[in-house]
């Protein structure tokens, strides 16, 4: 077990870390420590991490670094972590050649600290200068330039030589490659895929916070979360203009009964009318929670919805979002995307989730079902309701008075 001393550097090493990169706080928050000692310890220099979003913590490498550098390969980890270089790994997809794990090491390693750069604790960190390449590049440029290049050491005649790649010691884990390590821990419960893209959600989310408000982010985080709150698919444009329309409808609705304002409202001052209760259309989101549908799906389908309702003015109040397999969960209300939880598994009917958000008072203007549409719907539609469905897979059914978007892109 870890001393005291020690769980009270490496809070203090995550304190520090947060308070140098703020937007990445929530996500370091994440992170689970998990103690390592025995033979593999000493290859624990880096802090590894893995897909689960575990950090492999060797208790003499903790006694030995400081909070500075401890904290300094936290926020490398989790950058491995949030911009998923375990999924992005290229050696398995092409003809696999000696040293193809390093170089992507060294080259996911390259992509994240040239945004790190004042942050450093010492010259034992590999950025894309000491590779001899150029900064603001992919992982998966800086892999092909190191394949290319290799053997390294052995300059082309007219190109310049390449500096040395120095070989900094460690290994960043399988959170940076997908591949096993003999220190990773399948036992433990891990980070679910869902909860880590709604973790790089909310991230991207404060980049742009903190770019709205005028502060500092580093060139590589605001690229990643233009893309990871851009996705560039047409659907999207698609869907937001179905929102705008079904909106601006029920919007409509409201605006003429203000155009009639009631006698009675000039009699009795002071008191709210019906038909001044609702001034901002309400939405529903239904999202079809069974077992056919993956968690990355759902989460990502579902974060690109509620993208598109902030987009279209939607404040957070007037969203709700409603879970159903083949019966309906309680209504959620929208606040933080990360604390939604995703109940069901079982079969599908959604015309339970139907129900469930008809029978609220006032019912919502808009019902979005998220769904692969294996399911039986409702016989009509919702008489005052406007209804969108997003669909997840090409060969799924809507019913015919229904709106529908393919969101097959999402997956
Ligand atoms: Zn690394």
């Amino acid at each position: 077990m870890a001393s005291p001393e020690l769980w009270e550097k490496w809070s203090a090493a995550r304190v520090r870390a947060a308070h140098q990169a703020p937007y990445l706080a929530n996500a370091l928050l994440s992170l689970t420590p998990v103690l390592v000692s025995g033979p593999s310890a000493g290859e624990l220099r880096r802090f590894p991490a893995d897909p689960g979003w575990h950090v492999y913590v060797g208790t003499e490498e903790l006694a030995r670094q400081s909070v500075q550098e401890v904290s300094f390969w936290l926020i490398h980890q989790v950058t491995h972590l949030l911009r998923e270089h375990f999924r992005r790994y290229p050696g398995s997809t092409v003809h696999p050649k000696a040293g193809d794990q390093h170089a992507w090491n060294l080259a996911t390693d390259a992509e994240i600290n040239d945004d790190l750069t004042p942050l450093h604790p010492s010259s034992e960190v590999t950025t894309p200068s000491t590779l001899g390449l150029p900064d603001n590049e992919t992982a998966e440029h800086y892999w092909h330039a190191l394949r290319t290049n290799s053997p390294p050491h052995q300059p082309q005649p007219g190109n310049p030589p390449s500096p040395p790649s120095p070989d900094i010691p460690g290994d960043c884990g399988s959170g940076c490659d997908g591949l096993p390590r003999a220190w990773d821990r399948d036992d433990l419960p891990a980070l679910s895929p869902t909860t880590a893209r709604l973790t790089a959600l909310d991230t991207a989310r404060r980049i742009r916070e903190r770019l709205n408000a005028q502060d500092d982010v580093p060139a590589g985080w605001r690229r990643w979360a233009d893309q990871v709150l851009e996705p560039a698919v047409s659907w999207r444009r698609h869907l937001s203009a179905k929102v705008r329309h079904g909106l601006a409808e029920a919007a409509g609705r409201v605006d003429y009964t203000y155009r009639r304002p009631s006698r009675r409202a000039a009699a009795l001052p002071g008191v709210l009318l019906p038909s001044l209760r609702r001034p901002l259309p309400s939405v529903t989101v239904l999202i079809d929670t069974s077992g056919s549908i993956t968690e990355t799906m759902l989460a990502r389908a579902l974060a690109e919805v509620t993208g598109v309702l902030r987009a279209v003015g939607v404040g957070r109040r007037l969203l709700t979002v409603i879970t159903c397999d083949a019966r309906a969960y309680r209504p959620q209300t929208v606040t933080r995307i990360p604390a939604l939880q995703l109940d069901g598994g079982g079969g599908t009917d959604l015309r339970a989730g139907f129900a469930a958000a008809l029978a609220r008072r006032p019912p919502p203007d808009l019902i979005i079902a998220i769904t692969d549409g294996r399911t039986p719907w409702p016989a009509r539609p919702p008489r005052t309701t406007r209804v969108i469905v997003a669909l997840l897979d090409a060969n799924g059914q809507a019913p015919g008075w229904a709106e529908t978007v393919h969101l097959e892109g999402a997956s």
